[in-house]
């Protein structure tokens, strides 16, 4: 493995870079590439923070398709260093994230407003080369300048916020609307928050891990559960009962998914937000979605969320959490601390040397 002292300075901006780029499942290689020219219409960045989430983890063991060689990295804060010919509105120097799902605009989904559903999907840093990287280009049209000042590895955090945001749209949760929450990584802490100030009546927050109850609780939780100790019974209680307006399973399993659909009031709303296993399926008994009229929807990545998530990453309180950051020539470590287990709530990269 290469050591930090390694890394060239990037100021001096030869023509070449470090990247971390996937080739295969299971190989992963810091190389030096080629320093990529916006061109028009595109802004080259400095990744200075760029998150590690499930995806690239799913990537690296084969189980969610990815281009090869590409530079993973979807989650990315850089400062702007040069600027492509006809870009407006954005200059160098600038601090920016990136929102990097981008679409074909010619599919029946992309012409009905529904462009997150495109089969022709390219994001950055999955099909294309993304932030694990001293520089990145992308497409002006999906950069976004943060406030100036703001810590860069929160503002990375603006790309699983849109999300979260797209999550809370589908949902349409009411004021009074009692809520659980099923996980409190950052997704699931994220998700508590936005509940707590769309106005939800009662939230309780389910998870096996003492220190993310905790945080749950400071996110905006009435109440934690311990799915491992009578979790269940305890959150039902809460509701006398009824069960929950809406169940919100943040983690993405069999498991969790059929807690859901046991956890939900008549009439309630089931949001399949964590990402499961591709394989992985649950069983489900018809005539409780038709007795009860449960409502079951999934929620998939970030259509037109992530400008509010610009607007509302200051007020998520997401400086309260433990952010675990290592070096960019580090990635086999930060991999291997992902999905984090420890009192992190997020692990990301720092490109810069
Ligand atoms: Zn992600
Ligand atoms: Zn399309």
């Amino acid at each position: 493995m290469l050591g930090s002292s390694n890394l060239p300075v990037l100021s001096s901006f030869g023509s070449t870079m470090w990247a971390m780029r996937f080739h295969a499942p299971g190989d992963l290689r810091l190389e030096q590439l080629a320093v990529p020219n916006p061109k028009p219409g595109e802004v080259r960045l400095r990744p200075l923070a760029a998150g590690l989430c499930g995806t690239d983890a799913h990537i690296f063991k084969g189980e969610f398709p990815a281009a090869s060689p590409v530079v993973l990295g979807h989650e990315v804060a850089g400062i702007i260093d040069a600027v492509g010919a006809g870009v407006k509105g954005l200059v160098e120097g600038d601090l920016v994230t990136v929102q990097p799902n981008t679409y074909c605009g010619a599919c029946r989904y992309c012409r009905t407003g529904r462009e997150h559903l495109c089969p022709n999907l390219c994001a950055y840093g999955v099909h294309i080369d993304g932030g694990f990287a001293e520089a990145m280009v992308a497409s002006a049209r999906v950069v976004y300048r943060m406030p100036s000042g703001l810590d860069a590895r929160l503002a990375c955090l603006a790309e699983p916020l849109s999300c979260c945001i797209h999550g809370m749209d589908r949902t349409a949760i009411q004021s009074g609307s009692t809520v659980l929450v099923i996980g409190a990584g950052l997704i699931g802490l994220m998700l508590t928050r936005l509940t707590r100030l769309a106005g939800a009546g009662l939230i309780v927050s389910s998870e096996p891990q003492e220190f993310r109850r905790k945080c749950a609780l400071e996110f905006g939780a009435d109440t934690v559960v311990d799915p491992k100790q009578e979790g269940e019974t305890q959150a039902l209680a809460a509701t006398h009962g009824e069960g929950f307006d809406f169940v919100v399973d943040a983690v993405g399993s069999s498991a969790t998914f059929s807690q859901a659909i046991n956890m939900a009031a008549r009439g309630g709303t089931i949001l399949v937000f964590g990402c499961a296993p591709m394989h992985a399926t649950a069983t489900v008994r018809p005539f409780d979605i038709y007795a009860r009229e449960l409502t079951v929807k999934g929620s998939f990545i970030n259509p037109y969320t992530h400008e509010r998530a610009v607007s509302l990453l200051p007020q998520m309180g997401l400086e309260k959490l433990q952010i675990e950051a290592f070096p960019l020539a580090e990635f086999r470590k930060a991999f291997e601390r992902q999905p984090a287990t420890s009192m992190a709530a997020k692990i990301e990269l720092l490109p810069q040397p």
